[in-house]
């Protein structure tokens, strides 16, 4: 029986591993591109486009969330100044799980997970933490996965180049743009 998921996109190339192994597994996937967290607006386009892109590829869907800045402006209000990891990127990947996870139940996806755990730039075991809370309190079975294990990151690195997707060099929010120069990809 097919096991219909949700895949929380955080960007394209993050995703390119991700989606095909949960296909692998048996999963029926929905994607969804939460990107409020992503500044400015050029940059929000660059990224849903390139997640357009990636899903026609895969022959799959994800939904692009309605781009609504100024609601995650609030969110993370008093946390302007915390570093890359700290509370206001906690407070963020719960906003990004939280409407994931509301994404699956409206579209009848029993399991939710995540690309974000791909990237060597973010803490694996908070991320399937905060994945598990907000999936459980909505019934849904959390897919816990550490996608940068075994070279994950560096396949989806050469994934994307050879799929000719954007690939951005900072993590998505004003905050992680002004600190970040290096043209490491990856996502919010
Ligand atoms: S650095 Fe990334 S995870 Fe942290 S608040 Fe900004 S967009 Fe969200």
């Amino acid at each position: 029986m097919t096991r219909r998921a949700a895949l929380h996109v955080c960007c394209a190339p993050d995703a390119t591993v991700p989606w095909p192994a949960l296909r692998d597994e048996g999963y029926d996937i929905a994607g969804f591109f939460y990107g409020n967290n992503i500044h400015p607006a050029a940059e929000w386009l660059a990224r849903a486009e390139a997640v357009r892109k990636l899903a026609g590829a895969l022959d799959g869907e994800c939904e692009i969330a309605p781009y609504q800045a100024d609601a995650w402006f609030a969110l993370t209000r008093g946390y302007e100044s915390e570093p890359e990891g700290g509370g206001r990127c906690a407070k963020c990947v719960r906003a990004q799980l939280m409407a994931s996870a509301e994404f699956a139940a409206k579209h009848g996806a029993g399991f939710l997970c995540t690309t974000l755990t791909i990237s060597p730039h973010k803490n694996p075991a908070v991320i399937n933490e905060i994945g598990e809370s907000c999936a459980s309190s909505l019934g849904l079975v959390w897919i816990n996965r550490v996608w940068r294990k075994g070279g994950g990151f560096k396949l989806s690195a050469a994934r994307s180049r050879e799929m000719n997707l954007y690939r951005q060099n900072y993590c998505g929010c004003v905050y992680s743009a002004r600190r970040e120069k290096e043209p490491a990809s990856h996502g919010a």
